[in-house]
């Protein structure tokens, strides 16, 4: 009864205080009605219709149901059983006839009379059985679960009126100065924190506490555990206080802790890792000098600093913020600053490929560019909340539209208004994520830890008492987590993506192409009306067609949901199944990546190693894993709705979609460290999947990273494993992937941690069986060892004892620089022999003493160009000639040039080692060729 329903909803309002109150905006759940027939097409959905096909119908179809009866009862019989059972329960008081038949074929409507209705609690010992979904019922008779018994019976009641509520990022300012004010004075007897109560939070009476699972670090241990009991410390009489650690069984981390606790309750506090010489975070340093150089405040929201006069704003700079961004005064001294500053790390920026004489200058070229790319993203929301807020109202002031139509109007303008305050609202906006300095950090622009760089905002509507909100999520996680109709939790309410925010701009959805190598998983990426590459870049493998409609996904939008059907919650179980791709950054129109080989001294090369920084890696959504096969996702362009996938789950009332959709493949962009693995002779599919989990965790323990620093991913996907991808991702990275490259002695560390992990004496390769104190052998893997909560879809896969032998050889492997992923001696000796004179040979030693990069290939005749140069470098596009005194001859000397310069026209940097010149001077000015000196 509605009526009914709206009249307790305001009485809660009245008496009650939240969060006990019934909300206003809450979807009120009324009692079905019972049809015993098939849904028709104006049915109201939110009645039961009992057919001989549904669940009720196949069950009474079932020969065990009615086992003294033997032919097998057909779906009439059934249909004619369904009506009369009502009929018999009716007479019985058991169910009322609330809705009479409509027509004579029709059947009636039933609901359950609440005093029919019998409640008895169970004893604890026999579970449930459903005999409509499950045909029998197991053997035992099933077992309850104890916890969820003893939880029930003793351990709920006492919980009773126990308030807790949550501290997080998440949660506004205000909100949580509150919480945390009530905590203290004892008012909230429970907070459940993330990370935001870690620092400088003092609570002297605070007497527990709980962490739910092992913190990543020592410090983050003494910092948590040691919010209790400072009332102690004080010196006065301080009670004692109790930190309880919940150490995870599918956690490896933790279970490792586990039994080493004291490495973690009095472990060393290790400083965290950096890359000093990282090119994302040294440029956004450098924008930090320049703009204190310009004096220009950001204000508080980007409100402050762009112009948002008028019906359709400009969204443009402010006139004395573009004036003072282009002051060159200003930019002269933020670039001597800049330099002095880049000095003090000069050692760091001599390693690093994409570091040049030049670099910093072209940074103060782009620097407006960049400041103006920044602001995109804010520009994006605030034009399609406009939009969205003019369309809307343009259908509210229709009188032709249906007040359905009208009421849903409504419900989207509130929310594009929602949004703009979101973005504007100076006085909230402190710790939002819109805070103008927050923002410009979070777009990379400014430097910036503590938050995720360039993330996707989901928006969440609010709840009475609560703001709207936006959440914010790595990219990286946001492809699945923001994925299409994905389900979220924040402050106990659960949020589906039912919404892309749509850009706007562009009357159609942009998308984009791309050709996924079927070898190594290289990404060639196709804007526009161009056919894309047709062999692979990376490793020349024939190309398949592309993939196409790739939409690359922005900021999404949430509504409540109250309730979620069996199925959904089983897609959600299952998650989505995620391609990715790689590609190497591009300097000056050519790949840049560093390859080097494993070389074993009897085997020769065991495996290749390439390392490119500030990769690019797409992260594709493919679609739900378990879906018919279809992929991507069907995307309303005009209201931007997300479609149910799946045709037998029905789509939401609420978002009805309109005729313009199309389907979509979602993906993410961001740019990575990251290392190809690529081991040789093919090893089978359990031993790849050994060996990342292997790799992975000896890398993590070796350079103390946790568990989220560093993620690796089977190339070119997870049935076919020929590579392995392993990618940073610290915020600025950790610089860890290009030590595996730069030393020849890093991998095989590496290998013997994984060694030891794997539960093998490393020196004699002797099987221990076990971890330390572990009780039990472990057979193919444990969580000691490879398994992990994370890698759960291996499991099945995972054998340490098949890469015992792969990492013993890795043991006594090398890793050294080479073009060709041949040996490096090799590969030497090779181009030796090819090599046309003395002076070449000369030079060939030269570069090997100097630990520098060697060429590819030698002599190699040019036809387009009527040259044979003396070496070629194939990556960097470049060719050397090592020139003796003949080429001083005039005639010569000219003929060189010609071709030469014919060259350089065609994109190639050519490099000359005359007899006479100083060649330690040469190659230091070309790093990108030849790498740095290293004198050993
Ligand atoms: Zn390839
Ligand atoms: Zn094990």
């Amino acid at each position: 009864d509605i009526q009914f329903q709206e009249r307790i909803q305001q009485q809660s309002n009245q008496r009650l205080k939240a969060p006990w109150a019934i909300d206003e905006k809450e979807t009120m759940v009324s009692a079905a009605v019972i049809y015993p027939r098939g849904r028709i097409r104006e049915d109201f959905r939110g009645n039961i219709y009992l057919s001989s096909r549904s669940g009720y119908g196949q069950y009474l179809r079932r020969r065990e149901t009615f086992p003294v009866f033997t032919p097998k009862l057909g779906t009439e019989d059934a249909a004619v059983i369904l009506r009369q059972l009502l009929q018999v329960l009716r007479v019985a008081g058991l169910v009322e006839e609330v809705a009479p038949p409509e027509h004579d074929d029709d059947a009636p409507g039933y609901q359950l009379p609440g005093a029919a209705l019998r409640w008895v609690a169970g004893d604890g010992t026999k579970p449930f059985h459903d005999a409509i979904r499950m045909p029998s019922a197991s053997e035992a008779g099933g077992r309850t679960n104890r916890f969820f018994l003893e939880f029930y019976r003793d351990i709920a009641y006492e919980g009773k009126g126990l308030e807790a509520r949550e501290h997080t990022a998440q949660v506004d300012n205000e909100t949580r100065q509150q919480r945390e004010a009530a905590f203290k004075e004892g008012k909230l007897p429970i907070l459940y924190c993330s990370p935001t109560m870690e620092l400088g939070v003092d609570i002297a009476t605070l007497n527990a506490v709980n962490m739910r699972n092992v913190p990543p670090t020592p410090a983050n241990y003494a910092q948590r555990s040691g919010r209790a009991g400072r009332s102690g410390r004080a010196g006065r009489s301080g009670q004692p206080a109790l930190v309880v650690t919940y150490c995870t069984t599918g956690s490896p981390h933790d279970q490792y802790f586990f039994k080493r606790p004291e490495l973690m309750v009095a472990g060393a506090v290790v400083p965290p890792r950096l890359e000093l010489a990282n090119e994302d975070l040294v440029r956004a340093h450098v924008h930090a000098v320049w703009l204190a150089e310009t004096g220009q405040s950001l204000g508080k929201s980007l409100k402050d600093i762009l112009n948002l006069i008028g019906e359709s704003p400009s969204l443009d700079l402010q006139p004395h913020v573009h004036d003072s961004l282009e002051d060159e005064k200003a930019k002269a001294r933020a670039l001597t600053r800049a330099r002095d500053i880049l000095s003090t790390i000069s050692d760091d920026l001599k390693e690093a490929d994409w570091y040049s004489e030049g670099w910093l200058g072209e940074i103060f070229k782009k620097i407006h560019l960049n400041f103006e790319q920044a602001c995109e993203r804010w520009r994006g929301l605030y034009r399609a909340a406009l939009k969205q807020r003019e369309i809307q109202n343009r259908i509210i002031g229709d009188a032709s539209r249906s007040p359905s139509d009208k009421a849903e109007a409504k419900r989207l303008r509130r929310e594009a208004e929602a949004q703009l305050d979101l973005l504007i609202e100076s006085d909230k906006v402190m710790q939002s994520d819109f805070y103008s300095y927050r923002y410009f950090a979070s777009e990379g622009f400014l430097p910036g830890y503590n938050f995720p760089r360039l993330p996707l905002s989901a928006y969440i509507p609010g709840r009475r008492e609560r703001q709207d909100h936006f959440l914010s999520r790595p990219r990286f996680l946001a492809i699945s987590e923001f994925g299409p109709r994905n389900i979220i939790y924040h402050e106990g309410s659960r949020y589906v993506i039912n919404r892309v925010i749509m850009p706007v701009g562009d009357d159609d959805v942009k998308t984009a192409s791309a050709k996924l190598c079927p070898q190594c998983g290289y990404l060639h990426d196709i804007w526009g009306d161009t056919a894309g590459a047709d062999l692979c870049e990376y490793c020349n493998t024939l190309l398949e067609k592309p993939l196409e409609q790739l939409f690359r996904i922005q900021n999404v939008s949430t509504k409540r949901k109250d309730r979620i059907n069996c199925d959904e919650e089983e897609r959600q179980r299952q998650g989505y199944e995620i391609k990715t791709g790689v590609r190497f950054a591009d300097h000056e129109g050519r790949p840049s990546y560093r390859r080097s080989t494993v070389e074993h001294p009897g085997e020769g090369s065991l495996a290749k190693l390439i390392y490119g920084s500030a990769a690019t890696i797409w992260r594709i959504n493919m679609g739900w894993k378990r879906s018919d096969r279809q992929t991507g996702f069907v995307l309303d362009t005009e209201r931007g709705y997300w479609g149910s996938n799946n045709a037998a789950i029905e789509q939401d009332e609420d978002d009805p979609m309109t005729a313009k959709s199309i389907r979509v493949i979602p993906f993410v962009e961001d740019r990575r460290n990251c290392l190809l693995f690529e081991p040789a002779g093919k090893p089978e599919l359990n031993q790849m999947a050994s060996l990342q989990s292997a790799l992975k965790n000896a890398i993590q323990t070796r350079y103390q990273l946790e568990d989220n620093e560093l993620a690796v991913e089977p190339l070119p996907g997870k049935d076919e494993r020929r590579v392995l991808l392993f990618y940073e991702a610290a915020e600025g990275g950790a610089g860890v992937l290009r030590h595996l490259v730069d030393e020849s002695n890093a991998f095989a560390e590496v290998a013997r941690t994984a060694l030891e992990l794997c539960h093998f004496d490393p020196d004699t390769g002797e099987d221990r069986r076990r971890a330390d104190r572990a009780k039990e052998d472990c057979e193919a893997a444990c969580y000691d060892c490879l398994l992990s909560y994370s890698n759960q879809t291996d499991h099945r896969q995972i054998d340490r004892k098949s890469i015992r032998d792969l990492l013993l050889r890795f043991l006594q492997a090398k890793v050294s620089a080479s073009p060709t992923g041949i040996p490096r001696a090799e590969h030497l000796q090779r181009l030796m022999n090819q090599a046309g004179s003395e002076l070449e040979r000369k030079w060939l030693r030269f570069l090997d003493a100097l630990h520098l990069n060697l060429p590819e290939r030698a002599q190699v005749y040019m036809q387009k160009f009527e040259t044979r140069p003396d070496f070629v470098y194939d990556d960097s596009k470049t060719v050397i000639y090592v020139d003796g005194p003949i080429h001083d001859y005039p005639e010569r000397a000219e003929r060189d040039a010609r071709q030469r310069e014919n060259l350089e026209d065609f994109g190639y940097t050519v490099i000359v080692f005359r007899h006479q010149d100083d060649w330690r001077e040469i190659v230091s000015r070309f790093p990108g060729v030849f790498g740095n000196m290293k004198e050993v």
